[in-house]
């Protein structure tokens, strides 16, 4: 059977839990649902999935958009509709690593984002401190904490506390 999310021609059952409805899957989707998901062409397939006459493949679908966390995966989202039993069992499945991350006004960060810093922020270990108004562009997510980025400050990666920026 092929992959049931995107169609590649290699796919294996995994179950979707908490319930024990199987899904075939290729290893990418796997992976991806493993959280091991950045946004890529290979995703495109869930605007159709998330569509899917079987409620368990909307699940994985929904799971994945979420783990996305990007503007398109939000826009799908948005006007994607999952009867409220199919959504339980969605969110049933999913820990706080997909709490999405927001900036100091609840705005929804997304990986690649611009942001600007509201207040000066020394940073430890790298000897200076991030001027409040400095721009930072293509932001990443920490994944498990959606308190924080990660983004480009005078060359150098720094962790950044979600409050105390503003999307630009
Ligand atoms: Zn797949």
């Amino acid at each position: 059977m092929s992959c049931q999310l995107c169609g590649a021609a290699e796919a294996w059952d995994h179950a979707v839990a908490p319930r024990e409805d199987v899904v075939a899957l290729c290893a990418t989707c796997a992976a991806g649902l493993a959280g091991e998901v950045t946004d890529g062409p290979h995703w495109t397939c869930l605007n159709e999935a998330i569509w899917s006459p079987e409620p368990a493949v909307q699940v994985l679908a929904y799971r994945l958009l979420r783990a996305l966390n990007t503007a398109w995966a939000t826009d799908v989202l948005d006007i994607a509709y999952l009867e409220p039993e199919v959504l339980s069992w969605a969110e049933a499945g999913m820990d706080e690593a997909s709490t999405p991350h927001r900036d100091s006004n609840g705005a929804i960060l997304a990986q690649g984002d611009s942001v600007v810093l509201i207040k000066d922020l020394p940073v430890k270990g790298a000897g200076f401190t991030a001027k409040r108004g400095t721009a930072v562009r293509n932001i990443s997510l920490v994944p498990d904490n959606a308190g924080q980025i990660e983004g480009r400050v005078d060359g150098q990666r720094i962790v950044i506390l979600t409050q105390f920026v503003r999307k630009s």
